[in-house]
């Protein structure tokens, strides 16, 4: 029987999430990976303990994860069922729909009867009553907005989530994104955005408004999938994310000279930080305005503790910044 760590809560922080009542762990784990049909349960259960028991209170999926798409949900169900159960108010936990789910007309994009029947599987596959928090997952060029931001709204009322956020949107997209939730009464709390050093993206408008708005920032992909890690530094290590076959969202020709070039580099001067890559690029995007969680993801358990204790090392100097900014240039 899994007892958490009674020191859960001493290590780790909390930040609140814009103007919400909502605070999310400053290191999130996402289930992206690792956490499909195709992936060893007892590894993920190992995992999900490891990540509460260092006080990630934390966990986003999305209805597609796996694969199998929906495997992800399932199988975190099933841990959250022998090990969580009544740790539940404890936890936030997130979902997603806008990617491809079912076939048809349905199971897709952003249309009021695709988020609010995917949202209804969600529940079904994790056998939770409520997500913490719902994501639209990517703009839908189609739907009216109006639509999509009405079945969150509704969503919320309907007591499925307790917040709602969206992900991928642009800046100008998600200015009004948030003018029509503020219309219909249900706050918008939170953009979920891909933001590393690799990815500054969000630098671009994104933080400022969000800032402007109240709203926060949740980063995905801080580590550029692995690649802002010593990994990658001496070749691709086989049992890797980017030298595994099904998985094709990092691939051997996405480890390039270049960028390993500035990875060497960052590399060493995390080294003089005294903290690891891993480490010193998690701090750096906790660092930007807005963003209040980094939103890692994991396959083994040594990693999750090495990335929470990133923490042990927040802050940069100005001079250190300087130097990130050369290396990234
Ligand atoms: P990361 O950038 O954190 O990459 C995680 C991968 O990096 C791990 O699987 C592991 O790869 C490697 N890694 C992690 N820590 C270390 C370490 N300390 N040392 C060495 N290698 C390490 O994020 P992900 O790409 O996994 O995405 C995180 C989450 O973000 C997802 O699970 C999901 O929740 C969310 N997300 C949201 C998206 C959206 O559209 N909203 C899109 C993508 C992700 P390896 O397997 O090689 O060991």
């Amino acid at each position: 029987m899994y007892v958490p760590n009674e020191k859960r809560y001493s290590s780790m922080s909390y930040n609140r999430v814009g103007n919400s009542g909502l605070k999310l762990p400053a290191i999130s784990l996402g289930l992206w990976n690792n956490f499909g049909g195709e992936d060893v349960f007892e590894n993920q259960r190992n995992m999900l303990r490891k990540a509460f028991d260092l006080g990630i209170t934390h966990f986003d999926l999305a209805n597609n994860y796996g694969p199998p798409p929906g495997s992800a949900e399932e199988n975190f169900g099933h841990i959250l069922e022998k090990d969580f159960r009544s740790y539940r108010d404890e936890l936030v936990i997130s979902t997603k729909a806008g990617f491809t789910m079912w076939p048809g007309p349905y199971g897709d994009w952003g249309s009021k009867k695709y988020l609010v029947s995917s949202l209804d599987q969600s529940l079904t596959r994790m056998g939770i009553d409520y997500v913490d928090i719902f994501y639209h997952h990517r703009p839908d060029p189609e739907t009216p907005l109006e639509e999509t931001m009405a079945a969150l709204d509704l969503i919320v009322r309907q007591g499925k989530a307790l917040y709602v956020g969206i992900s991928n949107y642009g800046v100008e997209d998600t200015a009004k994104a948030i003018d029509i939730l503020k219309k219909q009464g249900t706050p918008f709390i939170i953009h979920q955005a891909a933001y590393s050093m690799l990815n500054r993206w969000v630098e671009d408008g994104l933080t400022d408004l969000l800032a402007k708005e109240g709203a926060g920032c949740i980063a995905f992909v801080p580590l550029a999938q692995g690649l802002l890690t010593d990994k990658y530094l001496d070749g691709i290590p086989s049992d890797s994310r980017a030298a595994k076959a099904y998985i094709k969202s990092l691939s051997e020709k996405d480890v390039t000279p270049e960028a390993i070039e500035k990875v060497q580099k960052l590399n060493e001067l995390a080294r003089e930080r005294g903290q690891s890559l891993a480490q010193m690029a998690l701090m750096w995007v906790l660092q930007e305005q807005s963003v209040v969680s980094a939103l890692i993801g994991a396959s083994k358990v040594s990693q999750i503790e090495e990335n929470v204790q990133a923490l042990e090392h927040a802050g940069f100097s100005e001079e250190e910044l300087t130097i990130i900014e050369e290396i990234l240039k």
